[in-house]
């Protein structure tokens, strides 16, 4: 039987009581292996790692030993099956990955070694992270932790639901327009996209090169700022990475007050479309922010009304490229029946990949064909560099932007799978971080009939530091 321990306690405090014996690794992996099984049917994740025990036994040992182990000491912790990992499959939740083992690790994966945690399991998501709600799964949809009848949202699904049924200390997953925030909104815990580049993206199965953010899914924002202070910061090995601040993103004990701060409402999310209970208490955080001397205006980027459909363009370019390494040769499924390298190249893909990872490469391959790119993809990029040109010009003015996470608490599993266009409009809210390159923050904000709803904060690139401690002010605020 393993020990009661409750894995929702802050990060800070549990790997401090690792380090200093009063709580084993090996109790807090025990609890995370048993409440994975325990809670199973929700379908969180795709393979349970059969060296965790022992990795933890290996940290007790070393703390028994008199050595300081790190900031994550300890921990155990959940990575979503598209970061390459040692002693796992990593699947992407593709068929046609489905035999993989992976050479190496990803860049947040060692990191988080370095710094103590252990990682227990692999999670679920849309394949290669292609949706809203994990239904993309090759292996079928993750539940809802608030009610299994729903979708956990996508495609860090699994991730999310893991941290809220408390069967890990944290998760890690990818944003390329969402895919941290929308699932955390919709499970009632925080998810962090960070700014794009800050955290290397070397050994994460790539989606949208361009667009692809890694970040933590975690029970509060001082955890998220203590997890990002562990894997942020530049590696050779992804050119686009960008350095960390030199002071790191760890909340100070500093006292943070809201007065004076100046937050813009992004007016285009408040429109038709967004649910009115979670209107209204966009209205009451904007009433409270207000209470505590907060500067708060309706702010209007009117590009943001072409951020979805920009996204649609260029990621799908971005998709059908990446996906081209997937031929039947190089890694995964091999179709045993083909007679020839043509023959492999077009069953290994045809049967491999699922429905919708077929649909990205057809649209990105249309977009970027010569007769539409002009039509498609080349005004999708002017419609992005417009937006971040009006982020730019709004942050000028505004320190932070606030707006919910998604239209709607979770749907019903099967509600939206058969359409596309329904599932894409998820995303509404997410997409425009990504492609302006921001850092964006989910916290919980409120429930429908016990289903969670975020709220979302976001501000100008590198500024991590201003966004965590606001974003955790908030979070007491509320
Ligand atoms: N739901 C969005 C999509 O399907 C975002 C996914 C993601 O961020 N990985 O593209």
């Amino acid at each position: 039987m393993a020990k009661a321990v409750d894995l929702k306690r802050p990060l800070a405090d549990l790997a401090a009581e690792v380090q200093t014996g009063k709580l084993t690794s090996a109790e807090l992996v025990e609890a995370s292996l048993a409440r994975l099984k325990e809670t199973e049917n929700y379908h969180t994740v795709l393979e349970i790692s059969s060296t965790a025990l022992q990795q933890a036994k290996v940290i007790d040992n070393r703390i028994a030993a008199g050595e300081t182990i790190g900031p994550l000491a300890g921990i155990p912790y959940i990575a979503k099956d598209n970061f390459l990992t040692a002693d796992t499959h990593t699947t992407a939740a593709s068929h046609i990955l489905e035999p993989f083992k992976a050479p190496y690790q990803a860049v947040a994966i060692e990191r988080l070694e370095a710094a103590g945690a252990v990682m227990v399991a692999k999670a679920n998501l849309d394949a290669f992270g292609h949706g809203a709600s994990t239904e993309n799964s090759d292996f079928g949809a993750s539940k809802n932790p608030a009610d299994p009848e729903y979708v956990p949202g996508g495609s860090s699904g699994g991730s999310a639901a893991a941290v809220a049924l408390g069967q890990a200390c944290f998760s890690i997953g990818t944003d390329t327009g969402g895919s941290l925030r929308q699932p955390s909104s919709y499970c009632g815990v925080v998810g962090l996209k960070p700014t794009y580049g800050l955290v290397p993206r070397y050994g994460v199965i790539a989606m949208g090169s361009s667009f692809d953010s890694i970040g933590p899914i975690t029970n509060r924002v001082a955890d998220a700022a203590l997890v990002l202070d562990v894997i942020a910061g530049r590696d050779d090995r992804d050119a686009t990475s960008i350095e960390r601040v030199h002071d790191g993103y760890r909340l100070s004990d500093i006292e943070y007050t809201l007065s004076g701060q100046k937050i813009g409402v992004i007016k285009e999310y408040l429109g038709d479309g967004l649910d009115s209970s979670i209107k209204k208490s966009i209205d009451q955080t904007v009433a409270l922010l207000k209470s505590k001397g907060a500067v708060v205006e309706v702010v209007s980027l009117p590009a943001v009304k072409l951020a979805l459909a920009a996204y649609y363009i260029l990621v799908p370019a971005e998709v059908s490229s990446n996906l081209a390494r997937y031929d039947g040769v190089k890694y995964g499924y091999s179709a045993p029946e083909a007679e020839n390298l043509e023959e492999t190249y077009r069953l290994s893909r045809e049967e491999g990949f699922g429905a919708e990872a077929k649909r990205r490469i057809l649209i990105g391959t249309y977009v970027l064909s010569s007769g539409y790119y002009d039509a498609y993809y080349k005004r999708a990029q002017s419609v992005r560099t417009k937006l971040i040109a009006e982020f730019d010009a709004v942050f000028g003015k505004f320190d932070f932007l606030l707006g919910p996470t998604a239209p709607t608490p979770a749907f019903k599993l099967g509600a939206k799978v058969n359409d596309p266009i329904a599932m894409y409009l998820n995303d509404i809210m997410t997409v425009s971080a990504n492609l302006v390159g921001i850092p964006s923050i989910s916290i919980p904000l409120g429930e429908i009939n016990k289903l969670p709803y975020g709220l979302q904060l976001m501000a100008p690139q590198r500024r991590e530091t201003d966004l965590l401690p606001f974003a955790n002010a908030v979070e007491e605020l509320l």
